[in-house]
C-alpha cells in the first residue's frame, strides 16, 4: 500500500470507545455464502436502532466549521417534511413520448441529472420490510467536481450534502408528478437507510457498475454522483443494465486502494451475503469517514470522475475488448 497525505491519522479516541462489540462487515454479510436481505448497518432510520447508532450521533458532534452544513440540513429536512401531493383517482396511461419528455424536461431543469427505472426485486428491501411496489425509479445527482475533489476537507463533505438536498427534491418531485397523475409513488432519499438498498436496483436500471470503492461507475459521471428513489407501479419502460468494462479496470487499478488513509479498500472481490462483489472494510472506513465529514476521497480520485474522462475512457476498453474477441 502507498503512503498517502492522511495516513498518519489517528482515530478520535472517543469516537473508538463508541464502537459496539459487533463488526459492522459481520452485520452487512461479508463472507456469508447464502443470499438474503441486508440488515441496518449504518445511517439507520432511528440511530437507536442499530449497533453502530452511537457512531452515527457523534458522526454530527464533529463541527465542520462551514454554516452551510446547518443550512442545508435545514432545508433537506424542510423538503423532507413537506407532505405528498394526493394521488388522482384516475389514472393517466402514459404515452413513451411523454414519459421521454417528463425525463429530459426534468433533466433540464436539473430536478436530477439521471433516471432509470426498473422491476423491484424484494431482495433489495432491508429484513423485516415488505414492498408491494412493483417498479423502482432511481434518480442521480453529480457532485460538482471541483467541490467534491476537496475530499475530505469539509467542502467535499458540503458538496454531498447539497447533492443529498437536491436527491430528496427529486424524488418528491417525480413521486408527485406520478400521483397527480393516478399512480402510487414513494419517494425513498439518502443518507438515512430508508427502506432499501439503492446500489443493487442502480446498477439494475443501468446506472453503471460497482467499482472496487463500493460505489457505482458509469461513464457520464464516474462514481461522483449520489442516488435517491421512488416506489411505484406505474408501468414506466425500464432501462438497460450497462457495461463499460468498469469491473475490468478495476482489476488493474489501485488508485482508491493506495489514496485511503484507513486501508478500508479490499484488492480483491468478496463474497457478502451470497454475492461476489467489490466491497469496502465498514469497520476501517467508518471512523476516518465519521471524522471527515463523510470523506469521499475514493469517490473524488477514481479517474473515471474527472469530468471528460469516462466515455473516452469507456470507448477505448470497449473496443480492446473487441479486440481481445477477434484475435
Ligand atoms: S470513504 Fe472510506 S473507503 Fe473511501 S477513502 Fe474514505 S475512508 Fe476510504
Ligand atoms: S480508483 Fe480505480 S480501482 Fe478504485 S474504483 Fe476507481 S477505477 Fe476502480
Amino acid at each position: 500500500m502507498k503512503k498517502n497525505f492522511y495516513n498518519n491519522y489517528k482515530p478520535n479516541p472517543d469516537q473508538m470507545a463508541l464502537f459496539p462489540k459487533i463488526s459492522g462487515n459481520t452485520i452487512n454479510g461479508l463472507g456469508e455464502r447464502k443470499i438474503r436481505n441486508p440488515d441496518y448497518v449504518y445511517w439507520g432510520n432511528d440511530p437507536n436502532d442499530i449497533h453502530h447508532g452511537d457512531l452515527q450521533k457523534w458522526f454530527y458532534t464533529v463541527d465542520p466549521g462551514l454554516k452551510e452544513y446547518d443550512t442545508i440540513r435545514k432545508e433537506r429536512t424542510e423538503i423532507l417534511q413537506e407532505p405528498l401531493a394526493k394521488t388522482k383517482k384516475t389514472k393517466t396511461n402514459f404515452t413513451i413520448n411523454k414519459i421521454n419528455n417528463f425525463f429530459s424536461k426534468s433533466i433540464e431543469n436539473k430536478f436530477f441529472d439521471k433516471v432509470g427505472v426498473t422491476k423491484f426485486n424484494p431482495i433489495w428491501s432491508f429484513k423485516g420490510i415488505k414492498i408491494s411496489y412493483k417498479n423502482i425509479v432511481i434518480l442521480g445527482f453529480q457532485h460538482n467536481y471541483e467541490n467534491i475533489k476537496k475530499s475530505p476537507k469539509p467542502e467535499g463533505g458540503l458538496e454531498v450534502m447539497r447533492q443529498y438536498k437536491r436527491a430528496a427534491y427529486g424524488a418528491k418531485y417525480f413521486a408527485n408528478w406520478l400521483r397527480k397523475n393516478g399512480w402510487e409513488a414513494e419517494p425513498l432519499t439518502g443518507p438515512m437507510s430508508g427502506k432499501i438498498t439503492m446500489i443493487p436496483p442502480a446498477i439494475e436500471a443501468g446506472f453503471g457498475e460497482l467499482g472496487k470503492h463500493g460505489s457505482i461507475i458509469n461513464p457520464e459521471f464516474g462514481s461522483s454522483f449520489r442516488l435517491s428513489a421512488i416506489l411505484t407501479d406505474c408501468p414506466l419502460p425500464y432501462t438497460k443494465k450497462q457495461s463499460h468494462e468498469v469491473d475490468e479496470f478495476c482489476l488493474n487499478c489501485k488508485i482508491c486502494e493506495n489514496e485511503c488513509p484507513p486501508e478500508a479498500i479490499f484488492d480483491e472481490k468478496k463474497t457478502v451475503r451470497g454475492i461476489k462483489k467489490w466491497y469496502v472494510d465498514f469497520d476501517k472506513c467508518l471512523p476516518f469517514f465519521n471524522e471527515h465529514q463523510g470523506c469521499g476521497i475514493c469517490i473524488a480520485v477514481c479517474p473515471w470522475s474527472r469530468p471528460g474522462i469516462g466515455f473516452n475512457l469507456a470507448n477505448k476498453l470497449m473496443k480492446r475488448k473487441k479486440r481481445q474477441k477477434s484475435s
